[in-house]
C-alpha cells in the first residue's frame, strides 16, 4: 500500500483545451487557440526531458518504469495525432514505458476525428473515457456540452471497430432538469452500450463556474432553478450504485464502477498512495522523498504563465501526519477498504489508536463498517463521505 521508490510510476499529462466551456465547471481550462496547443505540447515536451533534474531538485525519487498514462483535460481528444506523437515520442526518451501499459484517453463524445481514432492504437492508447455525463440530449445541452447520446454510442462502436474495447463513460448526477426517470435513462444507456466501467459524479456547482453564480444570484440563461437539490441528488448517486450493481458493474471507489477486471490502473495509483508524475498546466505529482517524506508538487493553472514560463512547480513535502491523514482519505475511497494492520506497520500503533474514537462513532452511526481488520465505508458513507472525512480531520497525533 504505501508509496515506495520501487512502484512503477503514472503519468498525468493535462491538455487543458475544450471546444465550449461547460456551464458548472470552473477547471482551469478553456477555448483556446490552435497555435496556443501547438505551443502548449512544445512545454509538454520539454518538461519531459526536464523532469529527472526537477525530481532531483525537489528531493524526490522519479521511477523510471511507468506502466500507466492517462491523458485528462480538458478535452485530450482534440489533439491532433502528429501532437500526440510528439507527445509519445518524448515519453519514450525519458522513460521506460512497460509493454502492458495502460494507456487512457479523454475524450468528448462526437469529437474523435477519423485520423485520431486510427491513430490511437498505434500509439498504444488502449482505454478512453468519454465525458458524457448524460444521454439525454437536453440535459447534455444545458450545460452546454455539444453531443448527443447517438453521438456516444456511434463514437463507442468506432472504439470498438478499432479494437479498443477497455472504455469508460462519465454521469453526472445533478444536472439541471435530471429527474429520477432521465437519470435512469442514462444509467441504462451506459449499461445498454456495454463499456466496461462507469464513473457517477454527484454534481458539486463551484460558486465561479457561470452556473454557480447564476444559482447565487439568480437568473434564467443556465437552467440554475432547474438544479436538483442535495437530497435528490443523492437519491441518484444512490440508485446508480444499485443499477450499475444489478448489471454487473461492481463499485469498487466512492464514484468509480467497473466489470471485474476493467478498473482503472491509473486511477488506482491516487487512492493507494503510489507514485505519479502529472504534467501541464495545473497538473498535480506525487513522489516518494529521498528523506522518506512524500512530495506533492502542483504547476500553475495559469495558461499564459505555462507557455511562456513553464510550469512554475511548486513542492511541498508531506510530513507523517498529513500523510497518514491522506492515507485515511485515500484508502476509504476504495470498497476494498484500508488494511489497519498495514496502516499500523506504516504509521504505528500509537498514531492509529488516535483515530480509534473517530472510527468507532463513524461505526456506530452506520458510516463505516470494520470487518476484521479492514475498515471500509458503507453505502451510506460513501454518500457522506465527505463528513467522514472531517471527521479524521486533525486527529493524528
Ligand atoms: S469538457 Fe470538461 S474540462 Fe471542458 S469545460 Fe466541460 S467539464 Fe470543463
Amino acid at each position: 500500500m504505501r508509496c515506495d521508490g520501487s512502484s512503477m510510476l503514472g503519468v498525468y499529462i493535462s491538455i487543458p483545451f475544450c471546444r465550449a466551456k461547460c456551464s458548472y465547471c470552473n477547471f482551469a481550462s478553456g477555448v483556446f487557440g490552435g497555435d496556443r496547443l501547438e505551443r502548449y505540447v512544445e512545454r509538454l515536451v520539454a518538461e519531459m526531458h526536464s523532469a529527472q533534474t526537477r525530481a532531483e531538485a525537489w528531493q524526490a525519487i522519479l521511477p523510471d518504469r511507468v506502466d500507466t498514462i492517462y491523458f485528462g483535460g480538458g478535452t485530450p481528444s482534440l489533439l491532433h495525432p502528429e501532437q500526440l506523437q510528439k507527445i509519445f515520442r518524448a515519453l519514450q526518451e525519458n522513460f521506460s514505458v512497460a509493454r502492458d501499459t495502460e494507456i487512457t484517453l479523454e475524450c468528448a463524445p462526437g469529437q474523435l476525428a477519423d485520423a485520431l481514432l486510427e491513430a490511437l492504437p498505434q500509439f498504444g492508447v488502449n482505454r478512453i473515457s468519454f465525458g458524457v455525463q448524460s444521454f439525454v440530449d437536453a440535459e447534455a445541452a444545458a450545460v452546454g456540452r455539444l453531443h448527443t447520446g447517438a453521438q456516444t454510442l456511434t463514437d463507442i462502436a468506432r472504439l470498438r471497430a478499432a479494437g479498443i474495447e477497455n472504455i469508460n463513460v462519465d454521469l453526472l448526477a445533478g444536472l439541471p432538469h435530471q429527474t429520477e426517470a432521465s437519470w435512469q435513462v442514462s444509467l441504462d444507456q451506459a449499461i445498454a452500450s456495454g463499456v466496461p466501467h462507469v464513473s457517477v459524479y454527484m454534481l458539486e456547482v463551484d460558486e465561479d463556474s457561470r452556473l454557480g453564480r447564476e444559482m447565487l444570484t439568480g437568473g434564467q440563461r443556465y437552467h440554475a432553478r432547474a438544479v436538483p437539490d442535495d437530497a435528490q441528488i443523492a437519491d441518484l448517486y444512490l440508485a446508480a450504485c444499485e443499477r450499475l450493481a444489478a448489471a454487473g458493474i461492481a463499485q469498487y471507489e466512492i464514484s468509480n464502477f467497473a466489470r471485474s477486471g476493467w478498473e482503472s490502473r491509473h486511477n488506482e495509483k491516487y487512492w493507494l498512495r503510489q507514485p505519479y508524475l502529472g504534467l501541464g498546466m495545473d497538473a498535480h505529482s506525487m513522489l516518494h522523498g529521498k528523506d522518506g517524506h512524500p512530495r506533492r508538487v502542483a504547476a500553475t493553472d495559469d495558461l499564459t504563465v505555462f507557455l511562456e514560463q513553464g510550469a512554475q512547480h511548486k513542492s511541498t513535502m508531506v510530513d507523517v501526519n498529513a500523510s497518514l491523514e491522506e492515507a485515511w482519505f485515500l484508502g476509504l475511497r476504495r470498497n476494498a477498504g484500508l488494511r489497519l494492520a498495514a496502516l499500523e506497520m506504516e504509521f504505528g500503533a500509537e498514531g492509529i489508536a488516535a483515530y480509534r474514537p473517530a472510527l468507532v462513532a463513524c461505526v456506530d452511526d452506520g458510516l463505516m463498517e470494520i470487518t476484521g481488520e479492514t475498515a471500509h465505508l458503507t453505502a451510506q458513507g460513501r454518500l457522506f463521505s465527505n463528513e467522514v472525512f472531517e471527521r479524521f480531520l486533525g486527529v493524528a497525533p
